[in-house]
């Protein structure tokens, strides 16, 4: 890792920070597609998102794990992954659907939710992290910092951690694919492993971070277990959740190893290997709610 460009860049003000994302809409690296897209003027992106942000759902939840429930559930469309299995496709993937995002507004009703009693504000997608330039006008344009807790797939680039570092109050982080061709087979994205991995190691210690990991039936050997011993290895005692109910949902049902739910024998034989490693994880939690 730049330590000293990490350091440059968390050290710029939040007008500063808006400024230069709004800067890197024109040649688009906020992911790991790198696509260089012009989303000023509209060229396709993978993701398919120009410069402005849509939410297409928006609701109090109180499903998620208890740093971040309550928590007012912002989805904005978009996505740069396209995995088979995703709930919320394909309304997820529409970059302009639903209620144009303008950061004043959205954020005085954000504001007002965690006057109300919301503890977080929990972002998803799509992917919210190629909202980069939307998240920082949020930011700065509350009157109160806005507890942000995003819901991400890891793809983003090292500089939009670097951005969000201090805007961001904690990751919900998706550790979805223990390889490369199980990621590009489910998400159609390339050399997913190495790019998760090196944005974990650099969130770590500087955001707080649930990592989960979604269980997906027949996965257990390719998926699960390299997820498990990676982070234990590598992130040890890192807060860790596993999710058990994986629904075949979107185009999940066209292929062979995850068009079902998982057996109890696959979930218990998961739940016996965590036991085994070093990372915070609730064994009584039941771990069913689905998200994915
Ligand atoms: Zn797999």
């Amino acid at each position: 890792m730049n330590t000293r460009l990490a350091k440059a860049r968390a050290s710029l003000s939040l007008p500063q920070r808006v400024t230069r994302a709004r800067e890197m809409l024109a040649n688009c690296e906020m992911c790991e597609w790198r696509c260089g897209a012009d989303r000023t003027r509209g060229e396709s992106a993978p993701c398919r998102l120009g410069r402005e942000s849509f939410v297409f759902n928006r609701y109090m939840s109180l499903t998620e794990e208890p740093e971040v429930r309550p928590a007012v559930r912002v989805y904005l469309g978009g996505c740069n992954f396209r995995c088979r299995f995703c709930d919320t496709a394909p309304a997820c993937f529409e970059a302009t659907s639903g209620q144009r995002v303008d950061p004043k507004v959205l954020a005085g009703e954000l504001a007002a939710a965690v006057e109300s009693g919301a503890k977080s504000i929990s972002v998803l997608g799509g992917e919210p992290t190629i909202h980069l330039h939307t998240l920082l006008e949020l930011a700065e344009a509350s009157a109160r910092h806005l507890p942000l807790a995003i819901n991400t797939n890891l793809y983003m680039t090292a500089e939009v951690i670097d951005l969000l570092d201090g805007v961001v109050s904690l990751y919900l982080a998706d550790f979805k694919f223990g390889n490369d061709a199980c990621a590009r087979r489910l998400a159609s994205v390339p050399h997913y492993f190495e790019a998760v991995t090196r944005n974990l190691l650099r969130i770590d210690g500087k955001t707080p971070m649930i990592v989960r990991h979604l269980l997906m039936p027949g996965h257990m050997a390719c998926c699960f277990r390299p997820v498990v011993d990676w982070l234990s290895c590598h992130l040890p005692g890192a807060r860790f959740q596993l999710y058990t109910g994986f629904v075949p949902c979107y185009r999940a049902k066209d292929d062979p190893t995850i068009s079902r739910l998982n057996s109890r024998r696959e979930i218990q034989e998961a739940v016996d290997y965590l036991k085994g490693k070093n990372l915070n994880w609730d064994a009584g939690s039941d771990g069913q709610t689905r998200e994915q």
